[in-house]
């Protein structure tokens, strides 16, 4: 698959060429189940969209039933600025239902297999994104990350994930599952075409109030011969897979060999991101799915009265994982718990943040690992805990709201790849690019 860096030098007519080709591959590759959609809509170089960024004119379901039907008033900010640039939305991908989940199987159109293997997951909730781009059925895509959707799919299946610091990307035309968290980020198939997407789709966005409003870009700055300090975490990845131990390693060996300089560190017990991420990130879901009702958007199950609609919609509407945890945020948001569960979560947020502020102090990136293992088999995890804990590298990041980035490390003994990530200050996404490229460079993945 060409590069979007290569994509951007085509004619009209190549591009045109290839897309037909694209649609060709992506119709013979279908069992993957990467695209819920295919359109060649506009000109440009085509790239892949998580079915819950709004492109004008498209349906938008966020792979749930609830909004079947439901077709995108507006364009998503980020649709704005990839037009702009000359690209142009060429397929929805699959994902987790409104972005809850690690596999990609709690989708309403089935889930997505992993390019490197059909019996494994391919990571979520972006699974689609990062299945399309990892079998070369896309040049590259957008995802969503609100505690590892692009980094740990991307990581499952081999390519670069990034997600921004909160507030770099505009979140208007994104639906919404934690607002505090959420970040639309790209995935790509190295580290400089992420550089480039990035810089395409950050900036400022008077119609975000979270939004940073800084305008400042990547790629005319990109360099990987800085020699940065970067921390390692020994104790953190005691957890993780001999798979991931030896990425580590491999990772820890590639980055003295271009000069840089490692020291180890020591952060909290991940345990604790666990309670903290899924009582904020329930609480903020329950309040933002409040909207799907049966009046405003996609699906209506009448009932007698409007109140029975509201509940047949609802029942009917979301799966078994979505209603899970508007049950679990809806609880800790009630009165009599909001204390014990919801602003303690706020407090352990501003622990974890200080705690990564205290690393920062001293060092300009820290490497952790993306997940504990590589991608699952379907049906491994057998109850929606384990599933939780398979979260535990990736949402500190989203809690502290600071940039990280995937990138494949190696393949372990059965071939699947095993990915890392660097994780930067805010706003620092110069220092994430460039460490990574030059990681990536020393690596030859
Ligand atoms: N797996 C995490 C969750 O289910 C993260 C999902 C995401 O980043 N959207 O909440």
């Amino acid at each position: 698959m060409i590069t979007l860096k290569e994509a951007l030098t085509l004619s009209k007519e190549e591009l045109e060429t290839f897309k037909k080709d694209l649609q060709t591959k992506i119709e013979a590759n279908s069992e993957l189940n990467a695209y819920i959609d295919v359109k060649n809509v506009g000109e440009g170089v085509p790239i892949a969209i998580k079915d819950n960024i709004q492109v004008k004119d498209w349906s938008v379901t966020s792979a749930s039933n609830i909004l079947q039907g439901y077709i995108a008033p507006y364009n998503a900010t980020v649709i704005q600025k990839l037009k702009s640039a000359g690209l142009s939305p060429f397929g929805r991908t699959n994902m987790d239902e409104f972005a809850m989940g690690s596999t990609t199987e709690s989708s309403f159109y089935g889930k997505t297999l992993n390019p490197h293997n059909s019996d494994c997951v391919p990571g979520g909730s972006s699974g689609g994104s990062a299945a399309a781009v990892g079998a070369g059925l896309a040049i590259a895509a957008l995802g969503s990350d609100t505690g590892g959707s692009i980094r740990q799919p991307a990581a499952f299946c081999g390519i670069v994930g990034m997600k921004p610091t909160y507030g770099r990307v505009s979140r208007y035309g994104l639906g919404a599952y934690a607002s505090s968290l959420d970040q639309i980020g790209p995935m790509t198939q190295n580290v400089e075409d992420a550089a480039l997407l990035y810089d395409i789709i950050s900036g400022s966005d008077e119609k975000d109030s979270t939004n940073a409003q800084k305008d400042d870009k990547v790629t005319p700055n990109l360099n990987a011969d800085r020699k940065l300090t970067i921390a390692v975490l020994p104790k953190y990845i005691e957890n993780a897979s001999q798979d991931v131990k030896d990425a580590y390693e491999k990772a820890i060996e590639a980055l003295k060999s271009a000069g840089h300089t490692i020291v180890e560190k020591e952060i909290m017990d991940a345990k604790f991101d666990i309670s903290a991420y899924y009582i904020t990130a329930t609480a903020e879901a329950t309040t933002n799915l409040a909207r799907y009702d049966g009046i405003r958007y996609g699906n209506r199950v009448e009932g007698k009265n409007l109140e029975e609609t509201y509940i047949n919609t609802r029942s009917n509407g979301f799966g078994d994982e979505v209603k899970r945890r508007i049950m679990l945020g809806n609880f800790v948001l009630s009165s009599g718990y909001y204390e014990a569960y919801y602003v303690k979560a706020q407090k352990t947020r501003n622990i974890i943040k200080d705690e990564y502020a205290k690393i920062f102090e001293e060092v300009d990136l820290i490497l952790s690992p993306v997940a504990p293992s590589v991608a699952n088999k379907f049906g491994e995890l057998k109850n929606p805990m384990d599933m939780y804990l398979s979260d535990i590298y990736t949402i500190s990041i989203n809690l502290a709201g600071l940039p990280a980035l995937s990138l494949p490390i190696m393949k372990n003994s059965d071939g699947m790849p095993v990915g890392l990530q660097l994780i930067a200050k805010a706003y620092d996404e110069q220092t994430l690019f460039d460490g990574s490229l030059s990681l990536e460079k020393q690596l030859n993945y």
